[in-house]
């Protein structure tokens, strides 16, 4: 049987191909509707435009462009022409965009009209043979040459075991690195989901019914591109598109709505929408939140005001999915503060530093292996082999580089990541718990806990605060907060008072860059 992904995808489309699989929610053409035929036709031309290309069976195919359906297809083309996706950030600048093209060589690289002179300029000299172009509006080279092509394509046969993507992960902790993720791996973790998650199917025939999506995030992300957009192909569920995430128009189409997915921010934004009501949300079945930590009080802000519990769940660019909270009731009750379990078929334990298991409860590091994680990272053989734990018995476990700990029902709670504890005077301290006691304090937006060099500890812990609008605040009064309730050790030696705390192009906090600008406050 043929493992290209594509396959078991339109497997899922319902049988009635004109039945709206994505609406369009904003830009000029709102309103607009795509069939599930569309989808398949037009990504049967991209694949067909591929094959014309002649390129060797798994080239890679860097793509740049703003969030469009049919950036969505040649996502879809790229799988069913037997190549491998490469999405990159549309943040990227020169310099990120060179590093990507000299490390994974594609053999096509497609990017908007706008950034055609000089994102084609590094790609040539990069060794790509072929630019295309595709805009916002249907435009562009891209969607030009395939107009000619055939709408009919048997898609390429693939093994479970060949590429799909790369991913280049969101570069929190350094340089990004580029994660191998096969048809198999990508198909194993959607199927899990579509389960775990409880998603409602259409009606087989009409496809009217079932579950239906808001997407509202990136598609060059797991998020957006694979949680997302294969949650709702693997259903046959109708997708509410939106290009670009606008709290007021999300909260106007949640009645049409049962699913959204989102980033915390995303969360926090709609939270600042007036029009975020029960009401409003009462036709939803399922919020879920993952990519970063979900701050409690998000968390609680959420089902005060719609009555619905967010659901969180943790995975990463290496592994596409690894914990949920529960979905059905049945399963458990959805906590705050933590991930969930492990998913159905993926194995994951917390060992101590030397590989000893901890008990439930103790904190550790996290590692995981199952048909979901990753081929290795692109060109990196020794990172690759550095990231994996090898037991006597030769199971490989990935090292997923973050901490946390195991309750007695197997529920998850991430304290942050290795890289960014801190061990000050001989004792582990972990940013993600101290961050939460000063999140609690009045005017208090958010925080962010690093450890700096310090001649007598070996790490300082400090703490980078942002207030509230409108509140004043003093780091001497959060420290003086602070001390008799949690051990001294672990109480910030300074607090600097910030505007915003150094994100990077996904949102996450940049806590190396934290420590590279204090890390001679101590001498
Ligand atoms: P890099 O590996 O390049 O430093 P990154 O780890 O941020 O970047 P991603 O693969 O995009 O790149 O993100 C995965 C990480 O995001 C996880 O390892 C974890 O630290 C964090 N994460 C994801 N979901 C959650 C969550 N629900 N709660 C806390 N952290 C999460
Ligand atoms: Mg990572």
């Amino acid at each position: 049987p043929n493992a290209n992904l594509y396959v078991a995808l339109r497997a899922a489309f319902p049988q009635r191909g004109s039945a709206t699989a994505i609406e369009l929610c904003d830009g000029p053409h709102a309103g607009d509707r795509y069939s599930w035929d569309d989808l398949e036709r037009g990504s049967a031309k991209l694949a067909n435009l591929l094959a014309r290309l002649e390129l060797p069976p798994a080239s890679r195919i860097a793509v740049q462009v703003d969030k469009s359906v049919e950036a969505l297809m040649l996502y879809l083309a790229v799988l069913r022409a037997g190549h491998v996706y490469l999405p990159l950030n549309n943040g990227y600048q020169e310099a990120e965009i060179a590093y990507f093209i000299g490390n994974a060589e594609p053999a096509v690289a497609v990017c908007t009209p706008q950034a055609f002179p000089w994102f084609s300029r590094i790609a040539f000299q990069g060794g790509t043979r072929h630019v295309f172009t595709l805009g916002e509006q249907r435009d562009g080279t891209l969607l030009d040459r395939a107009a000619h092509c055939d709408d009919v394509q048997q898609p390429v046969h693939r093994a479970p075991d060949d590429l799909a993507a790369i991913l280049y992960t969101s570069g929190t902790t350094g340089r990004s690195k580029g994660a191998m993720l096969t048809h198999g791996n990508l198909l194993s973790n959607a199927r899990v989901l579509k389960d775990f998650w409880d998603w409602r199917a259409p009606d087989p025939l009409s496809g009217e019914g079932g579950d239906v999506l808001i997407h509202a995030l990136p598609i060059f992300h797991v998020h957006g591109l694979f949680v997302a957009s294969h949650g709702a192909l693997l259903n046959g569920s109708r997708m509410l598109w939106f290009s670009k995430f606008d709290p007021r128009a999300v909260v106007a189409r949640l009645p049409e709505a049962t699913v959204f997915m989102g980033v915390p921010t995303l969360y926090v934004r709609l939270l600042g929408e007036p029009g975020l009501t029960a009401a409003a949300a009462a036709g939803m079945r399922l919020f879920i939140s993952g990519s970063a930590p979900l701050l409690v009080e998000t968390f609680d802000a959420w089902t005060a005001r719609t009555g619905h519990v967010i659901l969180e769940r943790y995975g990463m660019s290496e592994t596409v999915m690894l914990t949920s909270n529960p979905c059905r009731a049945a399963d458990g009750e959805r906590r705050r503060g933590t991930v969930g379990a492990a998913l159905p078929g993926v194995g994951l334990r917390v060992v101590h530093d030397d590989g000893r298991a901890c008990a439930d409860g103790e904190i550790g590091h996290i590692q995981v292996r199952g048909p979901n994680v990753f081929a290795g990272y692109w060109r990196m053989p020794e990172k690759t082999a550095e990231e994996f734990a090898v037991d006597a018995d030769g199971t490989r476990w990935f090292r997923t580089g973050d901490v946390g700990q195991r309750a007695a029902d197997g529920g998850i709670t991430i304290v942050g990541r290795s890289k960014d504890l801190i061990i000050s005077g001989g004792y582990n301290v972990y940013p993600a718990e101290i961050e939460g006691w000063i999140n609690e304090m009045p005017g208090v937006a958010e925080s962010a806990v690093v450890g700096v060099p310090h001649p007598d500890f070996g790490e300082g812990v400090i703490a980078i605060v942002v207030p509230r609008a409108g509140a004043d605040l003093e780091g001497s009064a959060i420290i003086a907060g602070l001390k008799g309730r949690i051990a001294g050790f672990k109480v910030p030696k300074q607090v600097f008072i910030e505007r915003e705390l150094p994100r990077n192009a996904m949102g996450k906090v940049q806590k190396n860059l934290l420590r590279e600008i204090h890390r001679g406050l101590f001498g």
